[in-house]
């Protein structure tokens, strides 16, 4: 779509207002909401005026002024709102420059497919993100005061009955890790994930299925990949429908990467190919019928892992999910067959669908900075022929504990991956991608979160130490 087919739409579908969207560093779609009388050829080409103090890691009071400019390809129509509304998302620029506003996520995400195609690597690289969720009753006050005395069970491996008919779970429910595939009703969301997709679908998405997922209450729709940028938005839209379905059928969904102790959390595989010149860049001869520059990306993804992990794994809840057991990686290694390391190759019929698939994200990351960083990464790792090592296709957990320990890990916290990231951020300033101005401000906000996190008191430590 481009200006004038958006404002084809909105005359022909007599819409109401305009709603123009962007994402904040926390990766939080913001939107502000135009009627659409006022939105023209003009409005369109010069973009709208906004304060950009009031957004977390953005800028001080005293030069908050910034500009949204509307990307027509990302128009959608609304399909929750009353009134007819129009979609839009915003790249942001610097008002009096128009240059793109570096800690704008979207911004990073364009600069990182132009940076692509000026290393001549490659031309298209395309991203395939597996966001799963979990959806719960939501009676959240009473959730989140009882999910306390859940999860503190769980860690005692007994699962508290009492807890779960205080949660309102009356019903025929699955039991835990109960929902991988049984058909309805021990399935109970299906209706709920069909309406997820088919709103999707509606919405021009494309999509190709849905099922519950290992923990109960867990759930995964798929989308179909695309390139970087458009699978970033497309991901924005995906939390959003997913959110708000969720919410009409009168419960909530989070994307937190690990609401229940003691089973699966949520991850966010990114499935990951580069082309050039209409050629698929990662089919070849090698190990699982990858080409050089493949295990050269999948080298740099493991060298940098540590530090991608902070904006990959971005919150303090991600490194709950980064443990042993629950098909979660821990240990930076690859295999094609093998799940317990960051990077899989999976398997694929023909050279097309040959892809790399980065197993460590969860969906608490900022899609246009976790897809942009993954890119750098690889892209760094075929630059300097990066060797990822030799393959790992045993189980990695049945490996004697001598060799287990020699093999390197993710971060174990959000704090140990803010340190590598000011350690080993250099591939991400290549081109410009990132700058370090927005670097900084990532890690101020997040280092916010972690002080916040680790100077609260936890419920656990009451169960440990409360009677010492
Ligand atoms: N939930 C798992 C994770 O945390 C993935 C499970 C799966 O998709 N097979 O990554
Ligand atoms: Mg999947
Ligand atoms: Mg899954
Ligand atoms: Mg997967």
């Amino acid at each position: 779509m481009d200006n004038k087919a958006v404002l084809k739409l909105i005359k022909d579908e007599e819409v109401d207002y305009v709603d123009i969207r962007f994402t904040d560093p926390r990766g939080k779609l913001q939107h502000v909401t135009v009627v659409a009388d006022l939105v023209d050829e003009d409005f369109l080409e010069e973009g709208f005026m906004f304060d950009g103090s009031s957004i977390a890691g953005w800028k001080s009071i005293d030069q908050s002024d910034m500009k949204l400019m509307p990307q027509a390809e990302s128009a959608y129509l609304d399909p929750f709102y009353a009134e007819k509304t129009v979609c839009i998302h915003c790249n942001i620029v610097e008002p009096d420059t128009m240059e793109a506003y570096d800690r704008d996520p979207r911004g990073t995400a364009v600069k990182a497919e132009e940076y692509l195609k000026s290393s001549g690597i490659g031309d298209t690289a395309y991203f395939g993100p597996e966001a799963e969720f979990f959806v719960f009753d939501d009676v959240r006050f009473q959730v989140s005061m009882n999910k306390v005395s859940y999860q503190v069970d769980a860690i005692d491996g007994a699962w508290n009955t009492d807890t779960e008919y205080e949660m309102g779970n009356m019903g025929h429910r699955p039991g835990v890790k109960g929902g991988y595939f049984p058909v309805n009703p021990i399935d109970d969301a299906q209706e709920m994930r069909s309406e997820m997709l088919s709103t999707m679908k509606r919405m021009g998405m494309k999509v190709d299925k849905h099922h519950h997922e290992v923990a109960s209450c867990q759930h995964e729709l798929g989308l179909i990949f695309g390139t970087l940028t458009h699978q970033a938005d497309e991901l924005q839209k995906y939390k959003y429908v997913i959110h708000n379905v969720a919410q009409a059928y009168g419960k909530s969904a989070t994307f937190m990467p690990k609401p229940i102790a003691g089973d699966n959390g949520t991850g966010m595989h990114v499935n990951m190919s580069i082309w050039k010149d209409g050629k698929p860049l990662f089919a070849g001869d090698k190990y699982a019928d990858l080409s050089d520059e493949a295990l050269y990306f999948i080298g740099g993804i493991l060298k940098h892992a540590k530090a991608l992990n902070a904006i990959t794994n971005p919150s303090t809840n991600s490194y709950k999910r980064l443990i042993p057991g629950f098909e979660a990686p821990v240990l930076r290694a690859y295999s094609a067959r093998n799940r317990s390391g960051c990077v899989r190759i999976p398997w694929a019929e023909s050279p097309k669908a040959k892809r790399v698939e980065a197993r460590f994200p969860d969906p608490a990351a900022n899609p246009y900075l976790c897809f942009a960083a993954l890119l750098m990464a690889g892209l760094d790792g075929i630059k300097n022929k990066i060797d990822p090592g030799a393959s790992s296709d045993k189980d990695l957990y049945d490996l004697p504990p001598e060799e287990l320990a020699a093999i390197p890990t993710v971060c174990g916290s959000l704090r140990e991956a803010l340190e590598a990231l000011e350690a080993d951020h250099e591939f991400l300033l290549a081109g410009d991608v990132f700058t370090k101005d927005q670097l900084e401000g990532y890690m101020e906000l997040k280092w916010e979160e972690v002080y916040a996190y680790e100077h609260t008191p936890h419920p656990m430590e009451y169960k440990l130490y409360y009677s010492c």
